[in-house]
């Protein structure tokens, strides 16, 4: 397959830059997918693919999801992703970062990076010496610091706004919620959840956050393998992708999905399956965008308390994705693409015709 052709069965993207600089050993890919809502922002991913070709696939894919998420997050950025191939363990190193840093550079601003799998806040320094183009630096120099509190407000508000379309209320008091995963963003929500009068029930691969959860918030604690069985008002995947299969569906005992973790369907058709069942999936995209809504508002100067209140927009942000499913007789799934498609083509037409200046 072509680049171009592999341009287009992505989603026709505006432009792919292939970087390369043999002394560092630097390999990149950046894919800028649609800047009509503002410049493409997206984290870069440093993986030791098999070969191009995977890379390629990978970076379209990906950059292609950050237009989706931005737009549906009523944020002024379009969708891009970079992918260094390397192994992160092994080939990391200033020079490295320093010239991919370079290269951001010079698209001037259409493409903005940030920390993804693979690259930390450490190596965002060394990008950061090169270009101004990255978010998601130390707090010291400008940076907004970690996002999980705002991407678990976000989760937080989507709940609530789930709750309301399936009981009528948007009231916690006495509903159980099995939460997936206490890592940076289960553990904000758990202390929410709790605080609002919710029944948590939490799991972890690590037993220590599950008992540090159960004495701080009195929740119960099951085995990461018994929360698919835990009858309960919400499923809250926080910890993985690709957890609602197969396997998983016919297990659950909930009435609505609602979680941070990203990629959570392992196959589009799960989200027809569970609409099937009568559950609620909350699009994972959707919910989570706490997190890009945080560097957003670090590039216009960083105040936490400005993004925790953008984050509570993903109650009305998910309130009108189901109204869309309903309708338009779709699964949420295709009501959150249709909803961030569709600002994309009002707001691409807002900045239609000549208004005066140069
Ligand atoms: P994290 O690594 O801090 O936490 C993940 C937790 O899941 C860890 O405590 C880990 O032990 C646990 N876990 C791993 N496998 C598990 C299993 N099989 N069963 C139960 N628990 C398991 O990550 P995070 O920052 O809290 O992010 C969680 C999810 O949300 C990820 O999918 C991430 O991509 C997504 N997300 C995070 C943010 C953010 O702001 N941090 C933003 C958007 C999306």
């Amino acid at each position: 397959m072509s680049v171009f052709e592999a341009m287009a069965s992505n989603g026709s993207h505006e432009q792919v830059v292939f970087c390369e600089d043999k002394r560092s050993g630097l390999k990149a890919i950046i894919a800028i997918h649609d800047t009509t809502l503002g410049p493409a922002l997206g984290g870069t991913r440093m993986w030791p693919y098999k070969n191009e070709a995977e890379a390629l696939r990978d970076v379209l894919r990906l950059s292609r999801g950050m237009t989706y998420k931005a737009a549906a997050a009523g944020l002024n950025l379009g969708g891009g992703k970079a992918v260094i191939i390397g192994d992160p363990r092994a080939d990391k190193s200033e020079a490295l970062f320093r010239v991919f840093g370079r290269f951001v550079e010079s698209l001037n601003g259409r493409y903005i990076t940030a920390e993804d799998v693979g690259t930390s806040v450490h190596d965002m320094e060394y990008i950061f010496m090169e270009t101004k183009y990255v978010t998601g630096v130390a707090p010291a120099h400008g940076g907004s610091g970690d996002p999980s509190p705002v991407t678990a407000m976000g989760v937080f508000q989507g709940t609530k706004a789930a709750l309301k379309a399936v009981y009528g209320k948007e009231d916690f008091g006495g509903k159980k919620i099995a939460v997936q995963g206490l890592g940076n963003v289960g553990k904000h929500l758990v202390e929410s959840l709790v605080k609002a009068g919710a029944k948590v029930t939490v799991t972890d691969i690590d037993e220590e956050k599950c008992e540090k959860a159960r004495k701080e918030h009195g929740v119960d604690v099951v085995g990461p393998e018994q929360i698919y069985d835990v009858p309960c008002d919400v499923f809250s995947p926080n910890a993985l992708g690709a957890i609602l299969n197969d396997s998983t569906l016919p297990r659950l005992k909930c009435k609505i999905i609602c979680g941070g973790a990203n990629n959570q369907l392992a196959e589009e058709r799960h989200a027809r399956a569970l609409q099937d069942r009568g559950v609620l999936y909350c699009p994972d995209y959707v919910v989570n965008a706490g997190g890009l809504i945080n560097v957003y508002v670090e590039m216009e100067g960083y105040v936490r308390d400005r993004a925790l209140r953008m984050a509570e927009g993903i109650y009305g942000n998910l309130e009108r994705v189901i109204k869309i499913a309903k309708e338009q007789g779709v699964t949420t799934a295709e009501a959150a693409d249709r909803f961030a498609e569709q600002r994309i083509e009002r707001i691409g037409n807002v900045k239609r015709g000549f208004f005066g200046g140069i």
